[in-house]
């Protein structure tokens, strides 16, 4: 069986092609390589001994992805392909109302048209917003604080009225918490353009060296050492949760919605000592001020996904830290761009 993989040369979507691979499913990649090497392939290649099929294109061309569609025989998309930097959504709002939502719904008519009907979508847990209740579970109200926030919010409602109206369509949101490591081979992982906004490449690029200091933003929340705690999930985790999904609702319609976290929460400064411990150093830090929009602690009840899914994070913080260190210093500046 062919899927087509939107995204699929960036960080998750590479990930999750190994798994589909390694699940006797054919992956075909469309990406416009916005934030992505074409370097991937190689990668990905060295990994599985596979040449991945790879087509340049862009989401928003909708006679390219229904083409993509039809040349691929692909009898479902996983969408990974989106802009993801929250504090740039807030600048430029319509670049990703533009990219994420607009691109998704040329998407969901091409697969309409060319009578594909499953789409795997790359959701977030910030479709929650500040969290009334710990841990989240799928029946948490939904919201966003950001346009980045909305356009997944937006998605999901678009992809459920599609599947209220078409009976044959099924759609398939996914609710990351906090994606983080790399591929055990320590050929593929997350190289950030710039300066990282999250937490796992900030401390790893000052592991290497790269920062001077990790700058933990705010110490003063209610939880066990003050600073901000999260639910980490390993990449390799995420990946099998979307083959595990897309097995489960193969002959399926329908919106379903599952939430992928490991159901633990770890702080700013278990995430550091963990890290430390990986590159068998010390790592600078140092307090800085709160960030603004950031909540105290979130983490996923992902009870759904385990009875339904048959699925469950088993990777360990170490396993987070020690994969993303090797890819860190075998890759200290990313791949090729
Ligand atoms: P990424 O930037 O590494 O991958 C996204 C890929 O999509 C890139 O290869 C990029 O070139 C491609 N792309 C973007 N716009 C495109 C377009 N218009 N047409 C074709 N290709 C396009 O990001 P990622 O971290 O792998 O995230 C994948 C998905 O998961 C995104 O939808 C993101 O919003 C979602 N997500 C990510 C996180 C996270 O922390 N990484 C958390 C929750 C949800
Ligand atoms: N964080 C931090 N310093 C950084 C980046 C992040 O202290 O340089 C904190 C942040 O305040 C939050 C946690 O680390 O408590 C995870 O932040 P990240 O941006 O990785 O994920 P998100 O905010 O999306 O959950």
């Amino acid at each position: 069986m062919r899927v087509l993989v939107t995204g699929g040369m960036g960080y998750i979507g590479s990930h999750t092609c190994i798994a589909l691979h390694d699940a006797g499913i054919t992956p075909v990649i469309y990406d416009n390589l916005s934030n992505a090497s074409a370097q991937v392939l190689d990668q990905l290649e060295k990994i599985t001994g596979t040449r991945f099929e790879f087509i340049l294109g862009d989401i928003q061309d909708e006679q390219q992805f229904k083409l993509a569609l039809k040349h691929t025989k692909a009898e479902a998309v996983f969408h990974f392909a989106a802009l993801k930097a929250v504090g740039e959504s807030t600048e430029q709002p319509l670049r990703y109302y533009q990219n994420n939502v607009s691109g998704t719904l040329s998407m969901l008519q091409s697969m309409q048209e060319a009578d594909v009907n499953h789409i795997i979508f790359s959701s977030s847990a910030t479709v929650y917003g500040e969290p009334d209740y710990l841990p989240i579970d799928e029946k948490h109200p939904i919201r966003a604080t950001n346009p980045y926030g909305w356009t997944k919010v937006m998605v999901e409602q678009a992809m459920q009225d599609v599947c209220n109206a078409n009976s044959q369509f099924m759609g398939i949101a996914l609710r990351y918490f906090n994606p983080v490591g790399a591929h055990p081979s320590g050929l593929l992982g997350e190289s950030p353009n710039g300066i990282p906004n999250n937490l796992m490449p900030f401390i790893a690029q000052t592991a290497v060296g790269k920062r001077e200091v990790v700058n933990i933003f705010g110490d003063d929340y209610d939880t066990e050492d003050g600073t901000g705690m999260r639910d980490y999930i390993h990449v390799l985790d995420l990946a099998k949760g979307h083959v595990a999904a897309f097995m489960q609702h193969k002959t399926d319609t329908a919106f379903h919605a599952y939430n992928l976290g490991t159901g633990q929460s770890y702080s700013v400064l278990d995430m550091i000592k963990a890290f430390s411990a990986s590159a068998n150093k010390d790592i600078p830090y140092k307090s800085a001020p709160r960030r603004a929009g950031d909540i105290a602690c979130n983490y996923a009840d992902a009870t759904k996904a385990k009875n339904t899914l048959n699925w469950h994070a088993e990777l360990t913080l170490s396993d987070m830290t020690n994969d993303t260190w090797r890819w860190q210093t075998n890759y200290p500046r990313g791949l090729e761009s």
